[in-house]
C-alpha cells in the first residue's frame, strides 16, 4: 500500500463493509495521530497525578508533552523494579497507577535473571484485545474470499503464577486469551476452529491434540493456518508427526484419545469427534511417509491461502522451514506487540516477510523515539510519534496506561513510511539479544554466565573453555541452542561425551527462567555443545580479518549465523553432546 493511502480493497467490498468499524478506527487513529497521542498522555497524567511515582517529579498538575519530557526520566525495568515488587507483594496504594493492577505480564530478561513483571489492568488488556481483533479485518481486506472459510489457529494458555500479594502473573498471550473480551468474542474470531475449551486447557499435549483434531475434521474449510509465533506453528507440525496415527485412529473410530482427560475439554471434544474413515485414510496416506513432509500443510488443508503468525525479527529464522512444510504459502505477519503494550499492525499483510512494517496505533500508548545515532552517551532529543523520519532507526520508549512512564523497550525500529500521520516501522533488532528460539531472548550476559557455570565442571578434568560462541539451530523442531567450545586441553576420549553432557545440563540450569520454562514445555530442544579443535577461534579471527576486519578491533562473536562461519566451526568439531535432562523451571 502506498504511503499515506487510505485502507481500501477494490476486490472485496463485502468484507470491507463487514469490518468497516474496525478499519474506520484505524483510519481515524492514524489520521489524527498527533491529537490522539497528546490526549492519551494528558489523560494518563491527569488520572495518575496522585501516584507515588509521578509525585516524585513535581509535575504540579501539568499534563502537556513538554513538561512531561522535561521532568520525567527515561527508565528501564531496573529503575521501577522496587515499585513493582511492592505492588506484587500486596501494597494496594497508588504506586505507579491509580487504576488497580489486576495482573502482571511476564517478560523475559532482567539484570538479576528473573522475568520482568509488567503491571497491567483491565484497560491495558482491552487495548491488547482491540488490536488483536483488528488483524482479521485487515487480512480480509486484502485476501479475496478468505472470509468464506475458517482459521486453524493454535492458541495456548499457561497456568498463572500468583505473586506474594495474590496478583496473577502470566504471559501476554495467556492474558489476552483469558480476557473477558476474548472469552465472549463475537465475529470474526468465531471463524476459528479451536474451541475455547482447548485454548484454556493448560496441558500442552491435550490442547494441541484437540486443536489439531478440530482442524482435521474441518480440513476443507480451513483457509488460514497460524499461531502467535512461527516457532509455535512448527512445534504443532512436529506434534502432528508424532501423533498422526492416534489422531487418524480417533477419526476412523469416532472415539476420543484417552489422554484427553481435562473434563471441559473431554466433554467438548466428545461432541465433535465422529467416525470418518475416508478422512482417516487421507491423513494416514499423507502422514505415513515421515521422510517426505514437504507441503504437508497444503496436502492436509488444501484450501489454505496463507499462514498467519509473526515471522519478523528472530522469527524470520523459521521462514525456510515454514516454506518447506507449506509449499511456500504467503506468510502473513500482522502484529507487533510486547508485554508492556501492543504497538501496531501490518496494514499490508500479503507483502513479503522481509518488507513487513507495522503501523503504530496511536491509541495504544504514548510513544517516543530515541534516535539511534545519539547512542551511547545520551538519549538525544526524543522524537514524538508523528515526527520520526523515514529511513532512520530509533529505540522506542513508551508511556502506557498501567504505570510505565518513559520506559525503554529495547527494540530498534526503522521508519519505512507513514500511514496518514502514523509511522510504519520495520523491526530491526532487540538490543542486547543474542539467541532466541521462542520468546526467551537470551542475552550476552545470560550466555556468559551459563558458560562460566558449566565450565566449572571441567576443572577436575584439568581443562577449561578457551573461547566460545553460539548458534540458534532452527533446522530441528523445536529449535535448540548449539554452543561451540574450544578447550584449553582435550578431554580424554572415553570421558569426553559424558563430561560435556553434564556441561550441557549445567548450562541449561543456568539460563534464564523463560528459557527453562520453554525447555520444560517442549518449545525449545535440548542444548548441544560442540567441542571444536584447538585453534578454531583463531581461524575465525583470520577469516574476519581476511574479509576486511581490523585485528585491533576484532571481538569473538558470541553468536554466529553467517553460513561460512558456521561451516568453519562445524568442520572442526571433535565431539558433540546434548543435554539429557530437563532443567528445573524454577530455582529453589
Ligand atoms: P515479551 O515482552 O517477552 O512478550 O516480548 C516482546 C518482544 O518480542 C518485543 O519487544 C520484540 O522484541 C519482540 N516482538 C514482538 N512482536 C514482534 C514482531 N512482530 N516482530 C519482531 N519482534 C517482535
Amino acid at each position: 500500500m502506498a504511503a499515506n493511502s487510505s485502507l481500501s480493497s477494490p476486490m472485496d467490498p463485502l468484507a470491507r463493509e463487514k469490518d468497516a468499524k474496525g478499519i474506520q478506527l484505524i483510519e481515524d487513529m492514524t489520521r489524527n495521530a498527533d491529537i490522539v497521542q497528546k490526549n492519551f498522555l494528558s489523560e494518563i497524567l491527569t488520572r495518575n497525578s496522585d501516584t507515588e511515582y509521578l509525585k516524585k517529579f513535581n509535575l504540579n498538575g501539568a499534563t502537556d508533552q513538554e513538561t512531561f519530557k522535561s521532568k520525567i526520566p527515561i527508565i528501564t525495568y531496573d529503575d521501577i523494579e522496587p515499585f513493582v515488587r511492592r505492588i506484587a507483594d500486596g501494597d494496594r496504594s497508588p504506586i505507579l497507577s491509580s487504576l488497580p493492577i489486576s495482573e502482571f505480564i511476564f517478560s523475559s530478561g532482567t539484570s538479576s535473571g528473573e522475568p520482568k513483571l509488567i503491571p497491567s489492568g483491565r484497560e491495558e488488556s482491552n487495548r491488547r484485545h482491540l488490536l488483536f481483533s483488528l488483524m482479521t479485518s485487515i487480512i480480509k481486506l486484502h485476501v479475496n474470499g478468505v472470509d468464506k472459510g475458517k482459521g486453524l489457529h493454535f492458541w495456548f494458555t499457561k497456568a498463572d503464577i500468583k505473586t506474594k500479594g495474590g496478583i496473577p502473573a502470566r504471559s501476554a498471550t495467556t492474558s489476552l486469551f483469558k480476557g473477558d473480551l476474548f472469552k465472549t468474542r463475537p465475529y470474526p474470531h468465531n471463524m476459528c476452529t479451536s474451541p475455547n475449551e482447548a485454548v484454556y486447557c493448560l496441558d500442552t499435549y491435550q490442547s494441541t491434540y484437540a486443536q489439531l483434531l478440530c482442524g482435521l475434521y474441518e480440513r476443507e474449510h480451513i483457509m488460514r493456518v497460524g499461531a502467535i509465533f512461527a516457532s509455535g506453528l512448527l512445534s504443532v507440525i512436529k506434534f502432528l508427526k508424532l501423533n498422526w496415527e492416534q489422531l487418524a485412529h480417533d477419526i476412523r473410530t469416532g472415539s476420543l484419545n484417552l489422554k484427553i482427560t481435562d473434563p471441559p475439554l473431554r466433554e467438548c471434544m466428545t461432541r465433535i469427534v465422529r467416525p470418518d474413515p475416508e478422512l482417516a485414510d487421507l491423513i494416514a496416506r499423507e502422514c505415513a511417509n515421515g521422510d517426505n513432509w514437504e507441503g504437508i500443510i497444503t496436502r492436509i488443508w488444501p484450501n489454505t491461502k496463507l499462514l498467519e503468525m509473526i515471522v519478523t525479527g528472530t522469527m524470520a529464522q523459521y521462514i525456510p522451514t515454514l516454506d518447506h512444510y507449506s509449499g511456500g504459502l504467503p506468510k502473513v505477519s500482522m502484529l507487533y506487540g510486547a508485554s508492556e503494550c501492543f504497538f501496531g499492525l501490518n496494514l499490508d499483510p500479503m507483502c513479503d516477510p522481509s518488507e513487513v512494517s507495522y503501523t503504530i496505533m496511536p491509541n495504544m500508548a504514548y510513544f517516543e523515539f530515541s534516535p539511534l545515532e545519539s547512542e551511547p552517551d545520551s538519549p538525544g532529543q526524543l522524537v514524538d510519534l508523528v515526527d520520526v523520519e523515514i529511513g532512520k532507526e530509533y529505540e522506542v520508549v513508551i508511556t502506557n496506561s498501567s504505570g510505565l512512564y518513559r520506559y525503554r523497550m529495547g527494540d530498534v525500529l526503522k521508519v519505512t513510511g507513514f500511514h496518514h500521520k502514523s509511522p510504519k516501522l520495520q523491526f530491526v533488532r532487540r538490543k542486547n539479544m543474542l539467541l532466541n528460539i521462542d520468546w526467551e531472548k537470551t542475552n550476552e550476559v545470560d550466555l556468559q554466565e551459563a558458560v562460566g557455570h558449566a565450565a566449572k565442571l571441567l576443572r577436575e578434568f584439568g581443562t577449561s573453555v578457551v573461547d566460545y560462541t553460539s548458534y540458534a539451530d532452527t533446522s530441528t523442531i523445536p529449535g535448540h541452542y548449539v554452543i561451540y567450545w574450544e578447550l584449553q586441553a582435550p578431554l580424554k576420549e572415553d570421558s569426553c561425551e559424558k563430561v560435556i553432557e553434564q556441561c550441557c545440563i549445567a548450562m541449561e540450569e543456568s539460563l534464564n527462567p523463560i528459557y527453562r520454562l520453554l525447555r520444560v514445555d517442549g518449545s525449545i530442544g535440548p542444548l548441544e555443545i560442540r567441542v571444536v579443535k584447538s585453534g578454531t577461534f583463531e581461524e575465525l579471527m583470520n577469516y574476519a580479518i581476511s574479509k576486511g576486519g581490523s585485528i585491533g578491533q576484532y571481538k569473538v562473536p558470541r553468536c554466529v549465523s553467517f553460513k561460512p562461519i558456521v561451516d568453519i566451526l562445524d568442520s572442526r568439531v571433535l565431539a558433540t553432546s546434548f543435554s539429557t535432562s530437563l532443567p528445573k523451571s524454577t530455582r529453589e
